[in-house]
């Protein structure tokens, strides 16, 4: 609403309501008030009084109108060479129209259809690629080398653990990467929900979180493990029993507010032991059918051939790890669009805290994560970025494409896992993982060319997230 608008609708009804209004305030406050007479002794004074309160409100309904216009507030990126929609060539001339959080032109004419007013971002040098997305997360952990997983889960509390989390989620946006699928909280609850809601609501800083909470494990399937067992030991997930116990703990996750179920569907059964598969076949399609029941999407944590084999069946939607998975295997999930996250900087943090060193000859872990990734290149098995960052440190997520371009894939193909194809295994295809008009503007200026070297993306400069500059240090 303009001023002159106020101005006519405070002429004429609101100001008698006004006067009234007054008048009862003097009324109550006689004793201790603005006017300790009677209304019809004071009527200057009401009169004067009248005129701030309508001024005041005046300019209150004034200001909420600038606040109405500022959350649709108009930016205008120019300078920078901008990605293709494919992520697969950058484009000279082109400036970037947001409004109101998504891109609404890309073009060499955005310029001048901006609305007047809009604010100008100079991004000359620097490249323009959607915002980054990370599929496999842990941001209720931190890595291993500051406190063990069985630490982490039996020893930190909770608060502490949560409030850690709210550092990983800025340092992770931070580093470009503006929506994340975070993978279980590891005995955490669900400060995950916390999280991702406190993010929405501009509590705190951090991605667009896509949240599983607590994971289901079966019976004496995770950890922390190896105690007596006299001891009744908390679990980093949720134990879940049978197709009416799986489908149960489906249904409270989804209560207290997951968006994707996550499931061991292997593990060790004791400390050191080789991991095996865990839920049987009907248990995994009782998961799988109960989230898909309520339009969730199921992940599955698996390393054996047997356990992908049997989530593949059940219908998962991606394979975590995929570590031993054979061609045989590799080629049933691609037929069934299962999409694999490999975690190789997973892999190649847990050899560091084992002693190993970068140039030294390659630890088992690394010798087997660049096995599979081989093998996954040459299934043509669809590939997206998880990197299992709370392994590692949150806002390092860039070493998973870094690793992937090391053990052979394009760097472009890098960058489109971790934006157009990541989106697709999300559902978001529409909105996220694409510089395009209609899409969220969820943005990132670095220096340097993503498709040609992929450390490119740690040079971070602007991160715009739903039209909002998160971090700007140009
Ligand atoms: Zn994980």
């Amino acid at each position: 609403m303009n001023s002159k608008t106020a101005k006519s609708k405070f002429a004429t009804t609101d100001c008698v309501r006004a006067r009234g209004q007054q008048y009862e305030m003097n009324r109550r406050n006689t004793p201790v008030g603005m006017c300790g007479r009677s209304p019809k002794g004071c009527t200057g004074a009401v009169r004067l009084l009248t005129v701030i309160v309508l001024v005041a409100l005046s300019s209150i309904e004034i200001a909420s109108a600038q606040d109405a216009q500022n959350a649709k507030e108009a930016l205008l990126l120019v300078g920078a060479r901008v990605m293709d929609p494919g992520n697969e060539r950058l484009l000279d001339g082109r400036d970037v129209l947001i409004v109101d959080g998504r891109i609404v032109e890309v073009s060499g004419s955005a310029a001048a259809n901006a609305p007047q007013g809009a604010r100008r971002l100079d991004l000359a040098g620097l490249t323009l690629i959607p915002g980054l997305i990370d599929l496999h997360t842990h941001l209720l952990l931190h890595p291993y080398d500051e406190a063990s997983w069985n630490d982490q889960v039996l020893r930190e509390s909770l608060e502490l653990r949560t409030i850690r989390a709210t550092a990983a989620a800025r340092a992770t946006l931070e580093a470009g990467f503006t929506t994340i699928r975070d993978l279980g909280t590891e005995g955490a609850g669900f400060a995950d929900v916390a999280l991702r809601d406190a993010t929405e609501q501009g509590i705190v800083a951090g991605p667009r979180i896509i949240a599983v909470t607590r994971a289901l494990v079966a019976t004496g399937c995770y950890g922390p493990s190896g105690f007596d067992p006299r001891w009744d030991v908390p679990i980093g997930a949720q134990v879940a029993d049978g197709v009416d116990g799986v489908r149960r703990a489906v249904r409270q996750q989804i209560a207290a507010g997951a968006d994707w179920i996550k499931v061991y569907a292997d593990y060790r059964r004791r400390p050191a032991d080789p991991a095996t598969p865990t839920f049987s076949q009907a248990e995994l399609d009782a998961i799988v059918d109960e989230a898909r029941s309520a339009g969730l999407q199921v992940a599955a944590h698996a390393t054996t051939d047997a356990a992908i084999r049997r989530a593949v069946h059940a219908g998962v939607a991606t394979i975590e790890h995929g570590t031993d998975a054979s061609d045989d295997v590799l080629a049933l999930m691609r037929s069934n669009g299962v999409v694999l996250c490999p975690t190789l900087a997973a892999s190649e943090a847990m050899a560091r805290y084992s002693g190993w060193t970068k140039g030294d000859p390659d630890h088992p872990r690394i010798t087997s994560a660049k096995a599979m990734f081989k093998r996954a290149l040459a299934s043509r098995v669809t590939i997206a970025c998880g990197s299992d960052a709370g392994v590692f440190a949150h806002g390092d997520n860039v070493r998973e494409l870094e690793l992937m371009v090391e053990y052979g894939m394009s760097a472009g193909q890098a960058l489109r896992s971790a934006t157009s194809l990541a989106a697709k295994v999300l559902g978001r295809e529409k909105d996220l993982g694409k510089l395009e008009a209609g899409f969220l503007a969820d943005l990132v200026a670095i220096k340097g060319d993503p498709l040609s070297d992929p450390s490119a993306l740690r040079d971070v400069v602007v991160v715009i997230k739903g039209g909002s500059i998160a971090i700007d240090r140009r």
